[in-house]
């Protein structure tokens, strides 16, 4: 589904994705065409975007910096109004039309980039304050449970200003779920944390929102952040989504060149086309769907296999350039006839510089969208 011929506001949508009919989603979040230039800018920052989102489902925003990603999070918070198109949630129209839904009126929960914590309050009084209206024993109980969470119990007396900018990234996301918000937006949540806190946190947060059946958008520009923490996300660049589905579906099999080289590294190679089959200096490939003639095809580095003798009819005799061992696995960029291919293998076989290998891709290689297509 391309942006622009999103359908409008519907309970029930088939969403179609990389040429395959999906399954049947209730939105939650509908995105319709929803558009938004600063009054200093010439081009749109948000440009006719539509995506919806699933009652329980954690989504995902992912694309470079400056793509708009934190544009959206605040047009679906109210924090900004859009120029054109339509937000709406659980049947609510939150903007569009002509109406427009403070967002104290939302009950959404948001981690803002900059965390926002109120800085005269303690932590506990800054977790505790989206639960005003509870008793207080109701309040200090869930306090407590989500600072545990965050893993910032022992630190309710203090200050923002006395807590490094990670743990204040926990206390902003504790406040936001205190209250368990039907949506919580997030951007960029786990930036500020070191890798192995961060994996933890992601690893946490998503147990609690898909526990306590929270629906959540996260905006983040790291694509493995985007892979594991969502159940479906939308790659980003220029106000625009490209491409919407599981980070399977994404990574496998991405639409468009953008897609293909923004989710990790491939192989681009420009095919002759018959069918099921394209001819190519990579050999005789396979194709994920039929096509003919001149297309451009992408293959994972990990989709090749790399053996030193000729393993079957369509490996390619090439040459190894240079290897790079990174632990888990190896990349050897090797030469096949005129051009340069990336394999990753966790074959121990060392290669050198040199060497005559021979490569075959054993998976699909995709056939990415002709520009504008
Ligand atoms: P990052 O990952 O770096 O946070 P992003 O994808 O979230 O980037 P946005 O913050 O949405 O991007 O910004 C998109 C574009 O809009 C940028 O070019 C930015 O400079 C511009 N922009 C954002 N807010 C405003 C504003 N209030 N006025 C004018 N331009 C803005």
């Amino acid at each position: 589904m391309r942006n622009g011929d999103f359908p409008r506001p519907l309970r029930t949508t088939h969403y179609e994705i990389g040429h395959t009919l999906h399954c049947t989603i209730n939105p939650l979040l509908t995105i319709s065409c929803l558009s938004k230039t600063f009054s200093d800018g010439v081009l749109p920052v948000v440009n006719e975007l539509s995506f919806e989102v699933e009652d329980g489902e954690l989504f995902a925003l992912l694309g470079p910096s400056g793509c708009g990603k934190t544009t959206v999070l605040r047009l679906i918070g109210g924090f900004m109004r859009p120029n054109h198109g339509s937000i709406s949630f659980d049947g609510r129209l939150f903007a569009g039309d002509g109406s427009f839904v403070p967002p104290e009126k939302r009950g959404i929960g948001f981690v803002f980039q900059d965390y926002a914590l109120f800085p005269h309050l303690a932590v506990a009084q800054n977790v505790a304050f989206g639960l005003r209206k509870e008793k207080a024993a109701v309040r200090k109980e869930r306090t407590d449970e989500v600072l545990k969470l965050v893993g910032m119990e022992g630190f309710e007396d203090r200050l923002p200003h006395a807590l490094s900018g990670g743990q204040q990234q926990r206390v902003a996301l504790a406040r936001a779920l205190a209250p368990r918000p039907r949506l919580l937006l997030l951007d960029e949540p786990f930036s500020n944390l070191d890798a192995y806190f961060r994996n933890e946190m992601r690893d946490n947060i998503r147990a609690i929102l898909k526990e306590e059946g929270i629906t959540a958008v996260l905006v983040t520009h790291d694509q493995e952040e985007a892979m594991v923490f969502a159940d479906r996300l939308g790659v980003m660049q220029g106000g625009r989504v490209d491409q919407i589905g599981t980070p399977e579906e994404i990574y496998l099999t991405p639409r468009t060149l953008f897609v293909a080289q923004f989710m990790g590294q491939t192989n681009l190679v420009l095919t002759h086309a018959d069918g099921a089959t394209a001819d190519s200096v990579l050999g005789k490939l396979t194709l994920h769907r039929p096509a003919e003639g001149m297309v451009l095809v992408a293959v994972r580095p990990e989709h090749f296999t790399i053996a030193p003798t000729a393993d079957h009819p369509d490996a390619m005799e090439a040459t190894v350039l240079s290897r790079s061992f990174k632990g888990h696995d190896i990349t050897y960029r090797v030469q096949v006839g005129p051009v340069d291919c990336l394999v990753h293998t966790h074959n121990r076989e060392p290669f050198a510089p040199g060497d005559t290998v021979f490569i075959r891709a054993v998976e699909p290689a995709v056939v990415l969208d002709k520009a504008g297509e």
